[in-house]
């Protein structure tokens, strides 16, 4: 018997995912589709108040759910509880609060995310013990949730700490899918890894000698993320090189963070990270100290996996205060 329950969802570019979870952090049941982008923007809520009368139905009565909470890729419009030009769906305006409130006659909380997966790591992860803590996602994309002296860091639209946007190169070699340069995202996610990887081995004096996995890859055009850190795990110098370097930005990035948000713990997760936790975290830990004025906190990969924005989006229902 379920006392208090609640949905969470985690709206993503490729799928959209939903749970029905306890107070506790018990996942109850699961649902996952591809998001639906055929049918408009309101065919995203539809699609989510689809699933979610499935979830819901013969498992729990409506009246025993407190809320709906929705993780989202940015940028957000929290002021309408929409989603405003969003990079993962092919819409100018995705509204999401509203008709799931009407819908259901519940509580709807949109946050970015990343934000919602910080909360899911204060309550549901290794957080607990923390009132000052960040949560990096390498994925896709770069992205933060802040939690700071106890309370959840938002912005006046709901897009506070877009860190993926930092700048960590002055030089601004590689463009950001925002428009600019120098950014970290630009360098050091899964879409921003193959154009670091190719700056690398274009400058590199010993390209000619150079042989390997990963150098057919380059030559073949089939440079990914993937093949890097696939590369470097069977011992290819070159990859092992790029991972390397990529650690160093990865260190500035994690070290503005530190100096921003002064946190006592920052856990990290994403796609890049998940697959590759030790060529990821490593260098990091190794780097951070260089660049870090303040006390570098305990770096260490998320144990919430790809399921901490669920979490989290849950979590804002029975604890974020409204
Ligand atoms: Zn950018």
């Amino acid at each position: 018997m379920v006392t208090k329950a609640a949905i969470g969802v985690d709206l993503g570019g490729t799928n959209v995912r939903v749970v029905l979870g306890s107070k506790e952090g018990k996942i109850i049941a699961k649902i996952s589709e591809p998001t639906e982008k055929s049918k408009g923007p309101t065919g995203v809520s539809e699609q989510i108040i689809r699933l979610i009368i499935s979830l819901i139905e013969e498992r729990i009565n409506l009246r025993d759910i407190e809320g709906i909470g929705i993780g989202s890729a940015g940028p957000l419009d929290i002021k309408s509880g929409a989603l405003m030009r969003p990079t993962h769906l092919p819409f100018e305006y995705v509204p999401l609060v509203k008709p799931l409130e009407e819908k259901f006659g519940l509580p709807v909380i949109l946050l970015n995310d990343c934000v919602a997966a910080v909360l899911g790591e204060k309550y549901f992860g290794i957080g607990g013990d923390h009132e000052n803590l960040v949560y990096v996602t390498i994925s896709t994309g770069i992205g933060g949730g802040v939690y700071v002296d106890g309370h959840l860091l938002i912005g006046k639209d709901g897009n506070a700490h877009e860190i993926g946007h930092f700048t960590i190169d002055y030089e601004g070699r590689l463009t950001c899918g925002c428009g600019k340069k120098g950014h970290w995202e630009a360098y050091c996610s899964g879409s921003g890894i193959p154009n670091y990887a190719r700056l690398i081995i274009e400058g590199d004096k010993f390209k000619n000698a150079r042989k390997g996995p990963l150098m057919e890859a380059y030559k073949s055009g089939k440079l990914t993320a993937k093949a890097v850190y696939d590369c470097a795990k069977v011992g290819d110098d070159l990859a092992e090189i790029i991972v390397e370097k990529i650690g160093e930005l990865n260190a500035i990035g994690f070290a503005c963070v530190t100096d921003a948000y002064d946190p006592s713990l920052i856990t990290v997760g994403g796609s890049v990270t998940l697959n590759n936790p030790s060529l990821v975290i490593d260098p990091i830990r190794r780097y951070i100290k260089e660049h870090a004025r303040n006390r570098v906190p305990e770096i260490t990969l998320t144990p919430l996996g790809e399921d901490i924005v669920l979490y989290g989006a849950l979590a804002s229902v029975f604890y974020l205060s409204r």
